[in-house]
């Protein structure tokens, strides 16, 4: 969905991107994380079409941004770090001018609103003056501004920032949201804690260079669990094999086995439930978290 193929961009004394070449599944969510000055921000603004690199290529869904910046625009929403809202104008007007700007008709416009209004729980806002909210309110709007015109790719620059802890937690659940209905998203953020709630890929950035590229998760939608038995069971391949929703990973003498589980925590209850009633000895069936903060330290320090 995104390639990057060796971009450098230069402000007048620095590289700040030093031949990036990273490649993007559809459907994914990766953070984009690095070091203050890492260059995040100067990536977006690339991928965004709102600099113009001294060379290389972005392609968004086949789309060359550098030659073709208007058409990209149309299937990317881009959420800058800063960023400004039209204060003396109510939320409801921010949103409407901004769907009339991504070229959604008059008569959808009200249908647009109320979807993403709905998604950022600001539908209660919406005859508030823009200039009124709170700093996590401004955020919010500022999000639904970006994702009105239901974007193929979301690029967003510390969208967390200002947030309350429940605000966090409702934009975690948003972006799995966007996710599902088939957006690929790019999230630059300092919060490890929260990326590591939806991301599926993570992307280091340091000092221009991309330093690594990493997959957290195999699918958005399917969890690693360890399952231990309390003794072997002989057939324990053949028979898990059988299984809707699962794949096995890894199988240690019939006795514990990894395996990739698909479907929410009460499909998970069911597999649990029907492990059991084959009169499988678990002893033990616990979800497997990676842990993107150890990982990107690693990174880091593996890197210095
Ligand atoms: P942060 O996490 O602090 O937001 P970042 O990873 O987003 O940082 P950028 O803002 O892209 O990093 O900056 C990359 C480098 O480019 C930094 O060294 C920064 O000082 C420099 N830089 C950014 N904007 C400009 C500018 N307009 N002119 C000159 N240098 C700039």
């Amino acid at each position: 969905m995104i390639n990057v193929d060796r971009l450098i961009f230069e402000y007048p004394n620095l590289r700040a991107l030093d031949e990036v070449s990273f490649y993007i599944p559809q459907g994914s969510i990766t953070a984009l994380v690095g070091p203050n000055g890492a260059g995040k921000t100067t990536l977006l603004r690339c991928m965004a079409a709102l600099e113009q690199p001294v060379s290389g290529d972005i392609r968004i869904n086949n789309i060359d941004v550098l030659e073709h910046p208007r058409e990209c625009h149309r299937i990317i929403g881009y959420l800058s770090d800063f960023f400004g809202l039209y204060d003396r104008l109510t939320v409801r007007q921010c949103l409407h001018y901004v769907a009339r700007a991504q070229g959604i008709a008059e008569e959808d416009c009200a249908a647009a609103i109320a979807r993403v209004s709905k998604g950022l729980h600001i539908t209660d806002r919406l005859d508030v003056l823009a200039g009124t909210l709170s700093r996590g309110l401004r955020q919010r709007v500022a999000i639904a501004q970006a994702i009105i015109h239901s974007p193929r790719v979301v690029l967003l620059d510390e969208p967390a920032s200002g947030l309350d802890p429940e605000a966090r937690h409702e934009l975690a659940e948003l972006f799995l949201e966007l996710q599902q209905q088939g957006m690929t998203l790019l999230v630059s953020s300092h919060i490890l804690a929260e990326l590591e709630a939806y991301s599926t890929d993570m992307l280091v950035l340091r000092e221009g260079k991309i330093i690594e590229q990493v997959t957290i998760k195999a699918h958005a939608h399917a969890q690693d669990f360890k399952l231990v038995l309390a003794s072997p069971v002989e057939n324990l391949a053949t028979l898990l094999q059988q299984i809707d929703k699962i794949k096995l990973l890894k199988n240690e003498y019939n006795q514990t086995v990894l395996l990739q589980v698909q479907g929410d925590s009460l499909q998970q209850h069911e597999l649990l439930k029907n492990l059991l009633a084959q009169n499988l000895p678990v002893c033990e069936f616990a979800k497997i978290t990676s842990n993107l903060q150890d990982t990107y330290l690693e990174t880091i320090r593996h890197r210095s």
